[in-house]
């Protein structure tokens, strides 16, 4: 996956992480925001723009957790890394900066790009809405639609003598940009001959396109009327839902108490929206070896039982 949605996943390989384009951070609270350090040591030394977006206020952050380092020898690397942070308010994008190696990390001034109400990142393959949830502080959760899927046939592949490869990035950006039948793909042979073009019109015979998905992901957020609204709002039918479940349903006082959601409200979020999927998480560690129970309550008041 390109994109990830939760700092960075101290799981993911570097190899990962060097193709992320875009974060998006849902507050910065340490277990969301640890990550940016592994992001940021995987990719210094490499010419690589990130944007990253998240509630006010992450600007400064990240500027912090930049500053906190020294870069006196940046003048010997070759290349730069940039990210573009942008701050997304209740009225949209309110504010952006970006931050590069080469310029030590100095905050620069970046214009704000127009978008429609509620979208904070528009490109032709995929379009990220967000919403600010109240979490006692202020917390986005997103939703990512596809505009178009397309799948690649490995078999269809080998029947027509294609190797996987980088290539077939190109070939999905193609499709996912409408471009006509004529246009040509170059797909590298082996070393000795030269890459071959085969127009696009001809390579559709490996691949079919479906309706783009819609993917939901809201963590942390309180169990509030203007919460269960915003969400539903959001995650409207998408095709599949990660939603925090912190506390047991039994818990609802807890949860209240530390401004997150139950199993029971995680499900009822979901039904209330119409996804097609759930997929619960951020549990809270008290109920470890129970999280077949905990997942069980979701699914229940998912799907009404
Ligand atoms: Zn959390």
């Amino acid at each position: 996956m390109r994109r990830i949605f939760r700092g960075v996943n101290t799981e993911m390989s570097p190899r990962k992480i060097r193709r992320i384009e875009q974060v998006f951070v849902s507050h910065a609270q340490i277990d969301h925001f640890f990550g940016f350090d592994l992001l940021l040591r995987v990719l210094v030394g490499r010419e690589q723009t990130v944007h990253i977006f998240g509630p006010e206020g992450l600007i400064d952050r990240v500027c912090h957790k930049l500053q906190a380092y020294q870069w006196n020898l940046v003048d010997r690397f070759l290349c730069d890394l940039i990210f573009d942070v942008s701050e997304f308010g209740s009225s949209g994008l309110a504010r952006a900066a970006r931050l590069r190696l080469k310029n030590a990390f100095g905050e620069e001034k970046r214009e704000i790009k127009a978008l429609p109400e509620g979208v904070i990142y528009d490109e032709p393959s995929f379009q990220v809405s967000a919403a600010v949830l109240e979490h006692r502080i202020p917390c986005l959760a997103f939703a990512l639609q596809e505009r178009v899927h397309v799948n690649i046939w490995r078999n269809r592949l080998t029947e027509w003598n294609l190797p996987v490869g980088p290539w077939l990035h190109e070939l999905k950006r193609a499709v996912v940009n409408g471009l006509p039948d004529d246009h040509t793909i170059d797909i590298p042979t082996s070393k000795q001959q030269p890459v071959r073009k085969i127009p696009l019109g001809e390579l559709r015979a490996v691949l079919t396109v479906t309706p783009g998905q819609k993917i939901g992901y809201v963590t942390d957020a309180a169990d509030t009327v203007a919460n269960r609204q915003a969400i539903v709002d959001l995650v409207d039918r998408a095709d599949l839902l990660f939603i925090e479940a912190a506390f047991a349903a039994a818990d609802a006082e807890l949860a209240k108490e530390r401004a997150h959601l139950t199993t029971r409200a995680a499900g009822e979020v979901a039904r209330a929206a119409g996804v097609k999927r759930v997929e619960p998480f951020h549990l809270s560690p008290r109920y470890q070896g129970k999280e077949k129970q905990m997942i069980a309550e979701v699914t229940a008041a998912f799907s009404g039982t």
